[in-house]
């Protein structure tokens, strides 16, 4: 059949798009977008708790910021982990894929096996390669996705949609409010181009610390080396990067060496040192800048760790992330927006869905938009030890306003920028999703939208699945 022809304004500015009908390739109870961190919790705990459940994804893997951004460290002490992420991390555990200590280390293929297992075994629906392009929404209520990819464009219809894109990109194209970055200018955290290297001379890093404690950061949780349970967390060689960036050798915007991974005495590490300041991830064009950008510093970098810093000289580039590292970018206007109140004073919610820790004080900003991370200005790598600090999040936060049939998961819910600084780390993100998921699947069941969902209800369902959450007294 022939279809109508697209058709170029006179002024050349714009193209008109044909209406056409889309094939419906699949009709499911729980549909969620995005097979990332968020998103594999999601629909792991959607398919348990009995829905019919497909789960969409852009790349070839799933794992999202954690495998395709290289970003593989969990910074939670283990014995707050429940659920599908402790089981997760078993997983990799069993596999020699992580190791368990003052934070948990893996390796992204191990997570990319033992995800890809148990979605398998539950028995979600994957369509991978999958973009998700728009939504479909019919009188306020979001009934499924237009997804483009190799078999063309089409529909996916849905009773609960779960948007786990990272960047709210269903819940936008839906039409919901959302904002992006600092409330007071949308800056948003720097990106950063993920990368390993190895073999490293680890012993020899150990010993450099040994000689030089006061070049690393103080925090227990930023300075660990256990290298007989292969746990490497570093943040320092703060005055070896001075004297890279006074020569011109390394970005200006790089005051220190992040470095982590699964690795003893000699190994391969993860690099988080690329900063790419005053990009927005929901636009291609910034991404490409930023992908510029960080393959640029990358080469500096690798070039000056062989160089100048101890255990590296052998080193070579083994890999650059498939995926920019975006830590920041739409958040939706939820029923509730967490502010950083509520988590500093672990604000108990009548609809909390999980209570979580996060490394953080009120007041603190890990990866200031305005740069300067990590200088010697900067309290957070050079002075503080901070505490685990107990929060919770209400189903609300999950809600987008004014749009029924739909959640969220993972960094795009609702919070302030501050308090996405608590809810952005991944076993938090992992923990949310199951909730996300179990009420969606229950919503499906009970033949509501998840606003309408009964909370008592969901409470119920949470507890079986071993979900921590605390309600007020
Ligand atoms: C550089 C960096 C360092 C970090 N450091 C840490 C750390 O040390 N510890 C920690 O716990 N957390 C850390 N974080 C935070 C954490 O990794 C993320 O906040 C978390 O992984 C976000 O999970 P998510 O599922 O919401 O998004 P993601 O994991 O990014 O998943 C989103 C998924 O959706 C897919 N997707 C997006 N749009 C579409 C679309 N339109 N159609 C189809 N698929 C789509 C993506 O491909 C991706 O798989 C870091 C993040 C970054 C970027």
């Amino acid at each position: 059949m022939q279809r109508a022809p697209y058709r170029i304004q006179p002024d050349g500015r714009r193209v008109t798009e044909p209406q056409r009908e889309l094939p419906v390739a699949r009709r499911v109870e729980v549909l969620v977008v995005g097979g990332g961190t968020a998103g594999v919790a999601a629909a792991l705990a959607a398919a348990r708790a009995g829905a019919d459940t497909l789960l969409i994804e852009r790349s070839g893997y799933v794992g999202g910021t954690g495998t395709g951004a290289l970003m593989s460290l969990y910074s939670y002490p283990y014995e707050h982990i429940h659920g599908i992420c402790r089981e997760l991390i078993n997983g990799m555990v069993d596999q020699g894929g992580a190791a368990l200590g003052l934070v948990i280390p893996f390796d992204p293929e191990c997570f990319k096996q033992v995800a890809l297992a148990k979605l398998t075994a539950a028995g979600v629906g994957l369509m991978l390669y999958t973009w998700t392009a728009d939504a479909i929404v019919e009188a306020g209520r979001v009934r499924g996705v237009v997804v483009e990819g190799k078999s063309g464009r089409q529909a996916l219809l849905a009773d609960v949609v779960i948007d786990a894109s990272g960047d709210a990109d269903v819940a936008a194209r839906a039409g919901a409010r959302c904002v992006v970055g600092r409330e007071q200018d949308r800056k948003m955290r720097p990106m950063t181009v993920l990368f390993k290297m190895g073999p490293v001379d680890v012993q020899r890093i150990a010993t450099y610390r040994a000689e030089h404690p006061e070049e690393f950061a103080p925090d227990p949780g930023h300075n660990v080396l256990e290298l007989e349970r292969r746990i490497v967390r570093l943040d320092g060689f703060f005055s070896i990067m001075k004297q890279g960036r006074e020569r011109g050798q390394i970005d200006p915007n790089i005051h220190y060496l992040r470095l982590h991974g699964l690795a003893g005495p000699q190994g391969n590490l993860y690099v988080n040192s690329v900063r790419v300041y005053g990009v927005d991830g929901t636009r291609s064009e910034d991404l490409t800048r930023a992908q510029q950008e960080g393959m640029r510093q990358v080469s500096q970098l690798v070039r000056f760790l062989r160089a100048a810093v101890p255990g590296f000289a052998r080193a070579e580039l083994l890999e650059t992330a498939a995926s920019m590292g975006v830590r920041e970018t739409r958040r939706i206007v939820g029923d509730y927006t967490l502010t950083i109140e509520d988590c500093g004073s672990h604000r108990r919610f009548p609809d909390a869905i999980i209570s979580a820790v996060a490394h953080m004080v009120p007041g603190v900003e890990i990866h200031n938009p305005d740069g300067n991370e990590g200088a010697p200005e900067d309290p957070y790598l050079r002075e503080l030890v901070l505490p685990f600090n107990e929060f919770s999040i209400p189903l609300r936060c999950l809600l987008p306003q004014s749009l029924e049939g739909m959640l969220v998961a993972g960094r795009c819910l609702s919070a302030t920028h501050e308090a996405d600084g608590w809810t952005r780390g991944q076993v938090v993100v992992m923990h949310t999703a199951e909730a996300a998921g179990i009420a969606a699947a229950l919503a499906a069941r009970q033949g509501v939208t998840p606003r309408r969902l009964d909370i008592s209800a969901l409470h119920a369902e949470l507890r079986t699945a071993g979900v921590r959450f605390f309600l007020p007294e």
